[in-house]
């Protein structure tokens, strides 16, 4: 294998230390930062998911509370939900675990969040701000994705970055995040003509699809950084979008999967949160 791994795991326990500390110092203030975690319905991977945030919260200081609803909730009742986490001052960041089940509006839902307590970045204000280059919440995946790159070393001002996928949640945010710092930045989707064309010129290929193995090594330039935020249940494993086997022979450093991007999602949720208490606190 030629390629050096973009190890999320070992960074978001490196985080994880500095984060506690500062939890030590917003406690030392009298306040301890609270996230709040909506989960509705019984989806098994976003059970996993809000298991595995409530675990990393503990693991750093933060007062989390899980609200686990049933299938059955109305829009009303979680919408009612969420107005009392925006009024709870010991709730500083609120999030609702998505998708959400069908007949539910999730548009208006991530409206009925406070802005300033909006640690996801979904809401439009956030969404907006980061467009313009203002103070926002980022979404947790994209900032993972930068502070990742960050830590290892690796420069993005100047380069060639093609991102593949362009969701609200991952594509455009990292797009816009890595267009922020200098990056130019190509977003490709399921209408590009030609797409191993554009991802062979990248020096940092960010994989966002949902399809196990989508991106071959004869679509990945030599030397390139690879970062594959997919993550596809095949069979009893986990899988990204990036064919790894393949890939890591040519690529320059690559995120492996489950132990990339995922971690530092969630090490951004943690960081949003702290920053949410640290704003409250100074206001
Ligand atoms: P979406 O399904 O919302 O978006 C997928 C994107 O891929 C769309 O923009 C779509 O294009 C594009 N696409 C689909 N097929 C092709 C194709 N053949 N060629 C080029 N582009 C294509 O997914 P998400 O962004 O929410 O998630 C992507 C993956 O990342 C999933 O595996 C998800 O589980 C994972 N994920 C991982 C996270 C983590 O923490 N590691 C966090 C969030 C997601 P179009 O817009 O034209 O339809």
């Amino acid at each position: 294998m030629a390629a050096k791994i973009l190890d999320g795991k070992a960074t978001a326990q490196s985080l994880r230390q500095e984060q506690a500390q500062r939890v030590a110092a917003l406690q030392a203030r009298g306040i301890t930062p609270g996230l709040a975690v909506v989960l509705v319905g019984e989806n098994p991977a976003s059970q996993t998911y809000v298991r595995n945030k409530e675990r990393a919260c503990q693991a750093v200081g933060i007062y989390s509370e899980v609200h686990r609803l049933p299938q059955s909730t109305s829009q009303q009742e979680l919408l009612g939900l969420i107005a009392g986490l925006n009024a709870d001052p010991k709730i500083h960041g609120v999030l609702v675990q998505l998708p959400l089940p069908e007949k539910l509006d999730e548009e208006q839902v991530i409206l009925a969040i406070r802005p300033d307590k909006d640690v996801d970045g979904f809401h439009p204000e956030n969404a907006g701000k980061l467009l313009l280059g203002q103070e926002a919440f980022i979404p947790c995946t994209p900032r993972g994705i930068l502070v990742l790159l960050e830590r290892a070393g690796i420069p993005v001002a100047g380069r060639e970055v093609v991102v593949v996928g362009r969701s609200n949640i991952v594509g455009k945010p990292a797009g816009l995040l890595l267009l922020a710092q200098n990056a130019t930045v190509s977003v490709c989707h399921s209408r590009t003509a030609n797409l191993a064309e554009h991802t062979r010129r990248a020096d940092i290929l960010v994989v966002a699809v949902g399809k196990p193995g989508f991106i071959t090594a004869d679509m990945v330039r030599p030397g390139a950084v690879v970062v594959d935020v997919g993550i596809n249940r095949v069979g009893d494993r986990l899988v990204g979008d990036v064919d790894f086997e393949g890939v890591s022979q040519v690529a320059g450093w690559i995120t492996p999967v489950p132990g990339g991007v995922g971690p530092m999602t969630i090490s951004m949720l943690l960081e949003n949160t702290l920053e949410a208490a640290e704003r409250l606190a100074s206001a």
